[in-house]
């Protein structure tokens, strides 16, 4: 199983939406902001202790430079806890993806996000079809340009239009970013309190023409 980001609660989500945890295989951050990481902790730490099996097999962990940094400041505080006999590969990816990451059935590039200096988005392609995640972003070509063509971008949609925060998308910027793209649907998350109480579909829909679902927790979805 293949995670991008790991914020608070996102372990407890995967039991209820029916997910293993323990068959998380790679994980993918797009930034450092607790949000996005911090549930990193207890899922290697419940991989330590919570398993009936001990793992042997390896956990890759990608997010982009300066990752290593990062990481290594996880460990020094958590790590005696978080570290088992299995392998943990760490990769730190550049901000431009020079070669895509590779496994069976998937491609992995990425490209870079305009909110946190290490900010980048995903972009996950199958032979059935392609999944762009922005991670936190405001408008950024470099975005437009990874998901161009994509079946399905997921993207952050955090503030209203009318009251928006510099490094995070309002419903335009979704709007413009995926008409822009050409994506097929857009799922909108990580939506804060002032943009939930929106219409967020009939918002999107205003400045794009393609499927607007806004996610939420447990939501399953095919691309
Ligand atoms: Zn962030
Ligand atoms: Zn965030």
């Amino acid at each position: 199983m293949l995670v991008l980001d790991l914020g608070s609660g996102a372990v407890r989500g995967m039991l209820r939406a029916g997910l293993d945890p323990f068959a998380t295989d790679r994980i993918f951050f797009t930034h450092f902001h607790p949000d996005h990481t911090s549930d990193v902790v207890p899922l290697l730490f419940s991989i330590n202790y919570g398993a009936t099996e001990p793992r042997t097999r390896p956990l890759a962990i990608y997010g982009p430079e300066p990752f290593e940094d990062f990481w290594s400041k996880i460990i020094a505080v958590w790590g005696e806890w978080m570290l088992g006999d299995y392998e943990t590969e760490i990769s730190q990816l550049p901000h431009e993806c020079a070669f895509p990451v590779e496994f069976p059935g998937c491609r992995i590039r990425w490209a870079p996000a305009q909110h946190r200096p290490e900010s980048i988005a995903y972009r996950l392609e199958t032979e059935g079809g392609s999944l762009v995640y922005t991670g936190d972003t405001e408008y950024s070509e470099s975005v437009v340009n990874l998901a161009r063509g994509a079946h399905t971008l997921l993207s952050e949609c955090s503030f209203p239009d009318d009251a928006p925060v510099p490094g995070h998308l309002t419903p335009g910027g979704v709007a413009r970013i995926a008409s822009e793209a050409g994506v097929e649907r857009v799922v909108v998350t990580h939506i804060y309190p002032t943009a939930d109480r929106l219409d967020l579909v009939s918002e999107i829909g205003r400045g794009y023409s393609g499927e607007v679902v806004v996610a939420k927790d447990g939501l399953k979805f095919t691309v």
